[in-house]
């Protein structure tokens, strides 16, 4: 099964990716993931993402399209997974489209959650790029470049609504009924 999992930032959509991963015996593919840990690891692509990330911005397109493609060709990959975090922009989609084939994603779970509730939630997270400031510009450009793409699934009939408040567990119970 390959699924999207796709939402604004402190929606819960890493967390629940992490979870289904593991009921569904397949990998979770997070992009933000692959990013940090690159830039713990202080490799070249870490020093060159590292601002970017702190910022809140979007890493270039060419960046996170070659990685993901990389993560894809591992043969873990095969059988199917979870991706968190890409697509995030009308290139990334394309990108995948080549890759996958426009027809390769099974469902593309959205993450509705009440606006208010969401910086709420990132503050009290506290990762590095979760201060107010670059809460507010994740936010901005996930409406600006990432919301767009919803549309896109829309129309291929993939995008199920999943509501991402409450219990962690029960989250999980809507998102596996929602893709089975
Ligand atoms: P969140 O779910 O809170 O938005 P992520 O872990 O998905 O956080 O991503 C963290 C950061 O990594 C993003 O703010 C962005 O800078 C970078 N990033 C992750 N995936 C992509 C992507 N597909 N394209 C560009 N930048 C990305």
């Amino acid at each position: 099964m390959k699924l999207l999992f796709i939402g604004p930032p402190g929606a819960g959509k890493g967390t629940q990716a992490g979870l289904v991963a593991r009921r569904l015996g397949i990998p979770h593919v997070s992009t933000g993931e692959m990013f940090r840990h690159h830039v713990s690891a202080g490799t070249e692509l870490g020093r060159k993402v590292e601002a970017i990330l702190e910022g809140g911005g979007y890493v270039p397109d060419d960046i996170a399209v070659a990685m993901l493609e990389q993560r894809l060709a591992e043969p873990d990959a095969k059988a199917g997974y979870i991706l968190d975090g890409f697509p995030r922009t009308g290139p990334q989609v394309e990108a995948l489209d080549d890759l996958i084939g426009k027809d390769g994603l099974d469902r593309v779970v959205l993450f509705d959650v009440d606006e208010d509730a969401l910086a709420e939630r990132l503050l009290a997270r506290g990762r590095g790029d979760d201060t107010e400031e670059t809460i507010r510009n994740r936010f901005k450009i996930y409406q600006d470049q990432t919301s767009p793409l919803i549309e896109i699934y829309d129309e291929r009939g993939l995008v199920v609504r999943v509501d991402g408040l409450g219990d962690v567990d029960e989250v999980s119970d809507r998102v596996l009924e929602a893709v089975k």
